[in-house]
């Protein structure tokens, strides 16, 4: 991303160094009036109903099914994803979106709860208008999973894409808005002060995906006037690899888990414990893995691993690497880097004295401590203010007694941490405040209102 004199955010693409498009960048004095105009279509939007809004929709789905390649080619120019993922990420985005409107629908109907003297029906109602500010690494998938529900809610939103991924934002926008009503959904393009803009504007929902420091900045700005926010962080997620795991599926696991989009992902392996009697068998095919990952231009469907998003990231996990190299962990193979690319890096005999098993790293580095006993693994893996995901190999109970030991909000047994269909997506400790997706998750979305009628009043009726 360069934002240019004539207040135009260029999209830079990080495999090519070329210019892939650009937007207007939203002055940030504008954006009460865009939250004004959203305000004043909300009315109508939440008068639809549930079922009007449904209807209305549920159309999006095919258009979005039929842009799903083209977005898919955006993502890959705009931020280096390589090309199966990021044509995976667009395929899941559009065939997800007409299950999780009824997801959503279902979520909000109202319920009624009765005991001998009262008669209640628990509402939920739209908030008003929501923010959805978004990261860069899922362009698409983050966007909906703030968008789709609070549309769905009766919300009006206006909608922050990633400065480094605007085209992936407005294309995704540009579709919703086909269907929708004007002002529904409207999109603000910038960075920080946009951001800062939108939060502090007269909003009543922040629904965020991003870093934990933003995210706490966020929580911050709405703590005065107690508005509603759902913040979904960074993490540090552990791998922990008991000594009675499938070492070569464990294995594998490490490596599609460190490597994915160049580990640029919330739930990326960041850290691996694995028991010191299987170490030396399980390292060993970690490397021999590694090296199966093709690194190259992400257009090229065949490459695995592409570049970083841009040389800014790049330069933070290079030098918690440098810095790991100079605190004694060991370089089993990668460590090169060109241009935006680094490659895929195995590092050996980590230590939590190091900072590389702190800070999130958002590379491609996957790196393996040894440890004594299942106590001292779990220790170690607790030992983060992060708590968003984390997997455990070995045998299905032993992993799982393990597993019910640890903090993060979302735990995989011998897979990663996503949970089945209707869970939500759910960060722990630092890595969350609020959630989303499944029932819970779309609920947020939604002000609970209780009406209650006594049940003498009813009898008449009977
Ligand atoms: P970021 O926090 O730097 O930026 C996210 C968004 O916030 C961007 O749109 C940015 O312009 C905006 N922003 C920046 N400062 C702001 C401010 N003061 N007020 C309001 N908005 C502001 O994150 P990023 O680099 O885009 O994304 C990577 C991070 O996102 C990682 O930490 C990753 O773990 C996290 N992430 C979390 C999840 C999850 O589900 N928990 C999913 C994807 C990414």
């Amino acid at each position: 991303m360069t934002a240019t004199a004539t207040n135009t955010l260029e999209s830079i693409n990080p495999a090519t160094g070329e210019v892939v498009g650009s937007v207007p960048v939203t002055p940030a004095d504008e954006i009460s009036a865009i939250v004004s105009k959203a305000t004043a279509a909300q009315h109508e939007w939440n008068a639809l109903g549930l079922e009007g809004r449904l209807t209305l929709m549920r159309p999006i789905a095919d258009r979005l099914i039929e842009v799903a390649p083209k977005i898919g080619r955006l993502i890959t120019s705009e931020m280096g994803k390589s090309t199966p993922e990021a044509q995976g990420e667009a395929t899941y985005g559009a065939s997800k979106f007409a299950s999780e409107l009824v997801s959503a629908f279902e979520a909000f109907q109202p319920e009624e709860m009765s005991d001998e003297n009262t008669r209640s029906i628990l509402y939920r109602d739209a908030l008003g208008v929501s923010a959805a500010i978004t990261p860069w690494n899922f362009p698409m998938l983050m966007p909906q999973q703030c968008i789709l529900p609070s549309l769905m809610a009766g919300n009006c939103v206006i909608f922050k894409p990633s400065e480094e991924t605007p085209l992936v934002g407005q294309a995704y926008a540009d579709v919703l808005n086909e269907f929708l009503p004007e002002n529904v959904l409207q999109i603000v393009h910038g960075a920080d002060d946009q951001g800062k803009a939108l939060v502090a504007s007269d909003i009543n929902l922040v629904a965020f995906t991003g870093s934990r420091e933003v995210g706490s900045k966020i929580l911050t700005a709405c703590g005065p006037e107690l508005k509603r926010v759902v913040l979904e962080l960074g993490g540090k997620d552990a791998l922990i690899v008991l000594e009675d795991a499938d070492i070569d599926a464990a294995a594998s696991f490490a490596v599609q888990n460190s490597f994915r989009n160049s580990g640029q992902v919330c739930v990326s392996t960041e850290r691996i414990y694995v028991d010191e009697s299987i170490a030396d068998d399980f390292e060993t095919l970690v490397i021999e893995k590694t090296k199966d990952w093709k690194q190259g231009d992400p257009t090229d469907e065949t490459v695995k691993i592409g570049p970083m998003v841009s040389s800014m990231q790049r330069d933070i996990v290079l030098a918690q690497l440098e810095q790991a190299l100079k605190d004694g962990a060991v370089l089993r193979c990668g460590g090169e880097t060109k241009d935006n690319y680094i490659e895929p890096t195995v590092l050996t005999g980590c230590s939590h004295d190091m900072q590389i098993m702190h800070d999130e790293t958002f590379g491609p580095i996957c790196c393996i401590q040894r440890f004594e006993n299942d106590a001292q693994a779990v220790i170690l893996a607790n030992e983060t203010p992060y708590g968003l995901g984390g997997a455990v190999y070995g045998e299905t109970q032993h992993a799982m007694n393990v597993a019910r030991k640890l903090t993060p909000g979302m735990v995989g047994i011998n897979k990663g941490c996503g949970g089945s269909e209707g869970t939500p997506w759910v960060g722990a400790c630092q890595s969350g405040y609020g959630y989303h997706s499944g029932r819970d998750g779309h609920r947020q979305f939604t002000q609970v209102r209780v009406v209650s009628i006594p049940i003498h009043e009813m009898k008449p009726n009977y």
